[in-house]
């Protein structure tokens, strides 16, 4: 052995000895992969540093590998949250949180907000813009990235874009106070572009739109298209220069056929979604994030709020068309996703209640957990990565106990995370 090979012998053996210190092994009772049909029991996830190498019921062990036994529970991918509020936390005082609190404070609360979401299971998270004047996630995601805290992986939108009057503009206020709006307020096509540029420029890697009028803002109804078409048109546009995918806040049909005629990549909410509307999301693989549970959420836990009645009165009211709505989407084959409308707000295992809903609307439990798990990872465009438990893929990995395919609820209670490999939650 030359002496230059005996170095590199000496290094490559020192790199595999690296690396086989951080082989983890985890054992359970079942194994949902995000892909397979059926559960896989008496499972076995091989994982090297940050990756899953292998994964089934005859795996050999290598000795040097930590055995993590979690005995009977079950395995699943990381959860995957579409659509995220986590600077909003107040939710019977909705339309006039974002007067009373500075940025710095909203960031803090919404850093609070995305640690417990990953104590929850949630690995990965898509922010729908916030009510907030400035780029706090982006900041928190910055944080995350140089390893100063640990929370889910972010992606999403710094702030949604409405117009003046829609919901991002909300307040009860009269017309004498001049006011910062909690969203970003875009009126005509030039602020549209110079919008767009600046939510890039500041790190969004989604663009949020409010095309509808929405559910929660204090003057405006859900069913009227509040974007042009060249609004929305330019948007889009603009956004595809820089390869950023928008998402668009849309119930009324003719709002969620003008955005996906226009090319966004998924509809939030879709309440009034129609058979045409559903014919063109399939046709052009967009996706749909109905958050479902939210509407619940107000109807039995928020009593009481003058702020909020309008919320509570529509969500009562259009419930059982909504939810018709949906399983029509399911049924035809539309990408139906998992996203709540509601992290920073609830107690974060009610996000998990998400999945009740769509098995509600026609899912079966199979088919919602993959919905927020692989479905979530293409939407995200994560899916050569993140999504399901196999080889070669990123270990975002959540342990429930329990059988979540019997029992949908088990996903409330996440008694193990490991997120890129490292454990952050055992029991
Ligand atoms: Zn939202």
């Amino acid at each position: 052995m030359s002496r230059t090979t005996r170095w590199l012998f000496v290094v490559l053996l020192f790199a595999t000895q690296q690396t086989t210190a951080d082989m983890i092994a985890l054992r359970s009772e079942q194994l949902i992969d995000g892909r397979s049909d059926k559960p896989i029991s008496n499972a076995v996830v091989l994982i090297d540093n940050t990756t899953i190498i292998a994964v089934g019921q005859d795996i050999d062990i290598p000795p040097v590998a930590k055995v993590i036994d979690l005995g009977f529970v079950t395995l699943l991918p990381g959860m995957i949250e579409a659509h995220a509020h986590t600077m909003m936390h107040e939710e019977n005082d909705y339309q006039y949180t974002h007067l009373k609190e500075s940025s710095a404070y909203k960031t803090l609360r919404s850093l609070y907000a995305l640690q417990g979401l990953l104590q929850a299971g949630w690995t990965s998270v898509r922010i729908a813009g916030e009510a907030d004047v400035y780029y706090g996630d982006q900041a928190i995601r910055q944080a995350f990235d140089e390893g100063y805290f640990t929370g889910p992986r972010l992606t999403g939108a710094g702030h949604y874009l409405s117009i003046t009057g829609g919901g991002g503009d909300i307040n009860y206020l009269s017309p004498e106070q001049s006011i910062v709006a909690d969203g970003y307020i875009v009126n005509g096509v030039a602020e549209m572009r110079e919008a767009v540029r600046r939510e890039i420029k500041f790190g969004s890697d989604w663009i949020k739109l409010l095309v509808t009028g929405a559910f929660m803002s204090a003057n405006d109804n859900p069913r009227n298209v509040h974007f042009s078409e060249q609004e929305v048109r330019v948007a889009v546009e603009e956004a595809r220069r820089h390869d950023v995918p928008v998402m668009a806040h849309a119930h009324s049909a003719e709002g969620i056929k003008l955005a996906v005629r226009a090319g966004v990549r998924s509809i939030e909410h879709g309440s009034f979604i129609d058979d045409e509307a559903i014919r063109l999301m399939k046709k052009n693989g967009t996706f749909l994030v109905p958050t479902m549970y939210i509407g619940d959420y107000y109807l039995n836990e928020i009593t009481n709020s003058p702020a909020q009645q309008k919320m509570i009165e529509l969500s009562r009211e259009t419930r059982p068309e909504f939810f018709a709505n949906i399983g029509k989407a399911i049924r035809a084959g539309v990408k139906v996703t998992v996203g709540t409308d509601l992290a920073g707000m609830a107690n974060p295992s009610y996000l998990a209640r998400e999945f009740a809903m769509l098995i509600e609307a026609g899912m079966t439990p199979m088919q919602a957990i993959q919905a927020g798990t692989r479905v979530n990872a293409e939407l995200f465009g994560w899916d050569d990565r993140l999504g399901t438990i196999e080889p070669g893929r990123l270990a975002d990995i959540i342990a429930v106990e329990g059988d979540p395919l019997t029992d949908i609820s088990a996903l409330e209670r996440v008694v193990f995370v490991m997120l890129n490999g490292e454990v952050v939650k055992q029991p």
